[in-house]
């Protein structure tokens, strides 16, 4: 994976991430060289929390032509660092964000990048808008020795993990925890503990990951967002979800014995 300091670029257009021929993401000065000034239409730092600059291009800029639209789940399962991973779970966000908050949800006039914060700000009215982050929880439930992992109809054919929905205006973490056990699974928890988080840039979701145990009731798939719904113990796991996700850190505490 390329390598960058304080000087780093990363590019984006259409609300991806682009990539060089030889898949590199990260861009010395020099590239914007190749482009017009007026092709840039945004510039957010990535520096309170990663190196870098975000630069959003025009999409018919000729820049934009001559690279390629980055898969974001290659990108991310390449990172080998914390950093590498928050990185580009900030640049994709700014840049699905930039694509789709161009206009004012009040007045509907056109949003202009924030002259201090890393914000849009509306001329007309003054609204600013920031970007967008959805609470979401993860949790994995324990029975005894055994876990429950999922499989939900977006998953390759075998793939099991962690049950997680978003969290609802008004509603504690704790509460849509055992609401979304119940509605996916039928089932109810307690001994709901904190885990860790991680930012989740499918589009901008940050996941709040939990242990729960499990309480009552028989397992029953709401056939909508979960298939199917197993028991597994610690030598039987399935077919789980790539290392970098949280899904897979809650399963590997629990594997550690780490679930508390
Ligand atoms: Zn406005």
């Amino acid at each position: 994976m390329t390598q960058a300091g304080n000087e780093g670029y990363l590019l984006a257009a259409g609300g991806r991430l682009l990539q060089g021929e030889d898949g590199s993401f990260v861009f010395g000065a020099a590239v914007l060289g190749q482009s017009g000034r007026d092709d840039v239409e945004a510039r957010y730092p990535l520096g309170s929390i990663a190196d870098g600059t975000l630069l959003v291009l025009a999409a018919d800029s000729a820049l934009v032509a001559s690279l390629e639209g980055a898969p974001l789940r290659t990108l991310l399962a390449s990172a080998t660092s914390e950093l590498e991973y928050v990185r580009l779970s900030r640049a994709a966000q700014l840049a699905v964000w930039h694509e789709q908050h161009r206009f004012c949800g009040r007045c509907g006039g056109p949003l202009a990048q924030h002259d201090r914060d890393l914000a849009k700000q509306c001329a007309p009215c003054g609204l600013s808008q920031y970007p967008r982050i959805s609470p979401c929880i993860i949790v994995l439930v324990t029975r005894g020795d055994r876990c429950l992992l999922a499989h939900a109809p977006h998953y390759p054919a075998g793939r099991y993990s962690t049950l997680a929905g978003f969290i609802e205006a008004g509603e504690t973490a704790e509460a849509a925890v055992a609401r979304e056990i119940r509605e996916e699974v039928g089932i109810e928890v307690g001994r709901v503990r904190y885990f860790r988080s991680q930012s989740w840039p499918f589009p901008h979701a940050l996941m709040l990951g939990f242990f729960a145990e499990y309480e009552a009731g028989e397992l029953t798939p709401d056939g909508i967002e979960i298939l199917d719904a197993r028991w597994f113990s610690r030598d039987e796991l399935p077919d789980l979800p790539p290392s970098f996700a949280i899904s897979a850190m809650l399963i590997d505490a629990w594997r550690r014995g780490e679930a508390g």
